[in-house]
């Protein structure tokens, strides 16, 4: 009969034992409860659950860091003068894909000081707040 997949009370989660099951019921679930997912996002569970199908803990994040990503975006930044920014969509709206976005663009952008700020649509402003000094910044101590 096929895969059927039953659901399970797991603590608090809903789980269904099928991993790519419980993605599409997910992802399903999300669409019904707050519209369409842009294709640059994926439905992850905030649980860390591959199985979990709640909706509560059901967030976006992107779908796949691209190699280079965050080089890119940090030459942008160095361009920039001091006090502009630029907005970048589909970062995510959770905390989680927030701070991952955070340290892999302070990592690539050695040379200056951003902040990052995140909006309610999964975007993130990027300010240039200022420039290390480019000498002795890292490196040589002694
Ligand atoms: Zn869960």
């Amino acid at each position: 009969m096929g895969k059927f997949s039953s659901i399970k009370q797991h603590g608090a989660c809903e789980e269904i034992a099928n991993p790519s099951t419980a993605y599409g019921r997910r992802r399903r679930n999300w669409i019904d409860a707050h519209g369409s997912v842009p294709a640059s996002l994926v439905v992850d569970a905030s649980c860390s659950n591959q199985h979990c199908i709640t909706l509560t803990h059901a967030y976006l994040r992107p779908r796949v860091e691209q190699p280079g990503r965050y080089r890119k975006i940090a030459n942008r930044v160095l361009r920039l003068n001091v006090g502009q920014h630029f907005d970048l969509s589909s970062i995510g709206t959770d905390e989680r894909s927030r701070n991952r976005f955070r340290s892999g663009l302070y990592e690539a952008a050695r040379l200056d000081k951003v902040s990052v700020g995140g909006q309610p649509d999964g975007s993130v402003r990027v300010t240039k707040v200022g420039e290390w000094s480019s000498l002795g910044a890292q490196g040589r101590s002694r």
